[in-house]
């Protein structure tokens, strides 16, 4: 986006990665009245996504308005549960969603980011920082020369493999049992619903975890899986289950891309805050632990990050005194949230084959307009007792799960 020859020595703010979170934190930034500098290693934003790429449309909405076509891929009104035993049950979907061209998506923000003044340098690799006051030195490695930046404040927003935490002395390490393993092909020549999506249950199929089909448009989808490690023989990977099942589902299917990727189901790290930086998205575990999602919660995270740091560095105070507020702020937006989300995920995947079924069946005799998650839910605490008091906080919130908190009062200009 921009060259290096435009790269100054000060920056109010510098964000370090342009996934969604990162462009959110640097366009509430920009809008905020700081200077603001982007870094992205990739020489293209977007490049390596590593996503299934379904958002709710109330998502997209608030921060962008309705997305021009080419940031949508599909759009979505029905989810289809698939059983261990093959029986289906299609509930009728409550929030409409779209999958997206991520990287497209990933770049539109970028480019709101710019709009409002940032500066998005690709090509960018940030190398490590050095503490100075409240502020940062960070090294940058901009095609191949080393570059020093000063910030009075850093966004970590660098993704599930994040550093820039540990560099400012955050505990950031994920236990390999809060970690779900996974793999997804893109598969062209599959027969799939353009306005479903379909999650498959089953211990031979995904182990504590679960299967996707997510429409990309024509004859092509997101086909990939979850695994917990530790609930599968030791030898057999997230790709071989995934070979397996598309051999049996999509027999003849073919390949256009295929990544391995992990996704941290786990609550919020319990510090997200230091000395003159925040951390954000898949950095700070920003993550949905139910369903893996992080987008959405990433652009909420990376909007409150760049809004709360503008301020403080307006106010010339970035000490980590000052920025706990931001901790405090996203625990009450979201992390509690996911916190009753992280409980519900413990009793899914604890769930058995057959208790699975008996839902299936269930809900498949019902007629369909009466197939909604309230009716999945109530059956699956009636077959299952013991669910009710393990699901009874996380209903308190549920109706809050995407109620708007977090997002934009309307799409920022
Ligand atoms: C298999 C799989 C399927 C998924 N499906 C979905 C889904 O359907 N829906 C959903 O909502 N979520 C999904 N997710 C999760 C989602 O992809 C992430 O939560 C989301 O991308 C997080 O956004 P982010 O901005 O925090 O991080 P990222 O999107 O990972 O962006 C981080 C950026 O930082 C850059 N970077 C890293 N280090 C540096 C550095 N040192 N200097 C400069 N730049 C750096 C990276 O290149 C990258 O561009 C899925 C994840 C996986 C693994």
């Amino acid at each position: 986006m921009a060259r290096e020859s435009e790269l100054s020595d000060f920056y109010d703010v510098v964000v370090i990665g342009a996934g969604p979170a990162g462009s959110c934190a640097a366009w509430r930034a920009a809008l905020e009245g700081c200077s603001v500098l982007l870094l992205e290693k990739d020489l293209e934003i977007g490049a390596q996504v590593r996503c299934a790429e379904g958002i709710s449309a109330r998502a997209v909405h608030a921060f962008i308005g309705v997305p021009p076509p080419e940031l949508v891929s599909a759009k979505i009104s029905r989810v289809r549960f698939t059983s261990p035993d093959g029986a289906t049950a299609t509930l009728m979907h409550e929030i409409d969603s779209y999958v997206l061209d991520r990287k497209a998506f990933d770049k539109a923000l970028a480019a709101r980011a710019v709009s409002a003044g940032a500066v998005v340098l690709t090509g960018s690799r940030a190398l490590s920082m050095k503490q100075h006051g409240c502020g940062w030195e960070v090294a940058v490695d901009i095609d191949g020369a080393r570059h020093t930046v000063h910030a009075k404040g850093v966004v970590g927003a660098d993704g599930i493999e994040s550093r820039v935490g540990r560099w400012a002395g955050l505990k950031t390490h994920t236990p390999l049992e809060e970690m779900e393993s996974c793999y997804q092909y893109r598969l062209s020549g599959v027969e799939v619903d353009q306005h479903v999506v379909e999650l498959v249950f089953g211990s031979g199929i995904a182990p504590s975890g679960y299967a996707w089909i997510f429409p990309k448009g024509e004859d092509t989808a997101n086909v990939g899986l979850g695994i917990k490690r530790q609930a599968a023989p030791v030898q057999i990977t997230a790709k071989d289950y995934l070979d397996r099942w598309i051999e049996e589902r999509f027999p003849g299917a073919g390949s256009l891309g295929e990544f391995a990727g992990g996704v941290p189901i786990s609550v919020t790290l319990p510090l997200i805050s230091a000395d003159g930086l925040v951390l954000a998205g898949d950095a700070a575990h920003q993550v949905n632990p139910l369903s893996g999602a992080g987008i959405s919660s990433g652009m909420r995270g990376g909007w409150l990050a760049g809004g709360v740091l503008a301020g403080q560095v307006t106010r010339g105070d970035t000490s980590a005194k000052a920025l706990r507020c931001y901790d405090e702020s996203w625990r009450s937006l979201l992390g509690r949230l996911h916190e009753n989300h992280y409980r519900v995920a413990q009793v899914i995947f604890n769930t058995t084959d057959s208790q699975f079924n008996s839902l299936a069946g269930e809900l498949a005799s019902l007629p369909e307009e009466k197939r909604t998650l309230y009716a999945a839910v109530s059956r699956a605490v009636r077959s299952r007792p013991s669910l009710l008091l393990q699901l009874a906080g996380y209903f308190r919130n549920w109706w809050s799960s995407d109620s708007g908190r977090g997002y934009p009062e309307s799409p920022p200009q």
